[in-house]
């Protein structure tokens, strides 16, 4: 359970702490942001039906958008989403009219970027399979570091054993 700790009242800041939260927007980096915002949209997207999203389904989804868009910190990405939600309604009637409408809509702001476009062959891998996510953690380990602690621990084993044989030969007493 939740324990109730001090009123955040009494809790005071320190002037220099205080002067980073009070400045924090201004210093936020599109280029940070948006390695972790794009991801966010396309995971949505991954939980989105397959097929015949219902009504709620969609207005859902809108609401998710306008809250994506609210929450950009920065304010030219926000007015180049508000135009391109008005120019390009989002097709939202299953997973892959959806996940083309976003992949379309970040590749236009790479083309503003001078970033490279990507095919949609590409976003998918990028974006739904298990290897490539996005959104695994960077401490995860892959099956070949798998391998070799498997081959590492395994000789480490061996080693020991053959030492432990060695022993025993040595002091094994002498039999006629
Ligand atoms: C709505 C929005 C508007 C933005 N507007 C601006 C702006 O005006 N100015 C600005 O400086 N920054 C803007 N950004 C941030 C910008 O889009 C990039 O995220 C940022 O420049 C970092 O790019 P990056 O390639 O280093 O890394 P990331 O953002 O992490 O991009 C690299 C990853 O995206 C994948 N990717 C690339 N293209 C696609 C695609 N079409 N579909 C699916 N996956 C793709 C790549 O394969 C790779 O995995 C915006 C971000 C958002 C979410």
């Amino acid at each position: 359970m939740i324990s109730e700790s001090d009123s955040e009242d009494e809790i005071e800041l320190s002037p220099e702490t205080e002067e980073l939260l009070n400045t924090t927007e201004n210093g936020v980096d599109p280029a940070e942001f948006g390695k972790r915002h794009w991801p966010y949209a396309f995971n949505y997207i991954t939980h989105y039906p397959v097929e015949n999203a219902t009504n709620d389904d969609q207005l859902a989804a809108l609401e998710f958008l306008e809250r994506f868009m609210s929450e950009l910190p920065c304010a030219d990405c926000g007015e180049d989403m508000q135009l391109y939600l008005q120019r390009h309604h989002p097709k939202l009637q299953n997973r892959c009219s959806f996940f083309k409408w976003l992949w379309k809509f970040r590749n236009c702001v790479n083309r503003k970027l001078g970033q490279k476009e990507l095919s949609l062959d590409e976003a998918i891998r990028v974006h739904c399979s298990p290897s490539n996510s996005n959104l695994k953690s960077d401490l995860s380990i892959s099956p070949i570091t798998w391998l070799l602690i498997g081959v590492l621990i395994g000789s480490t084993l061996y080693a020991v054993y053959c030492a432990s044989q060695e022993k025993a030969k040595k002091n094994k007493p002498l039999t006629e």
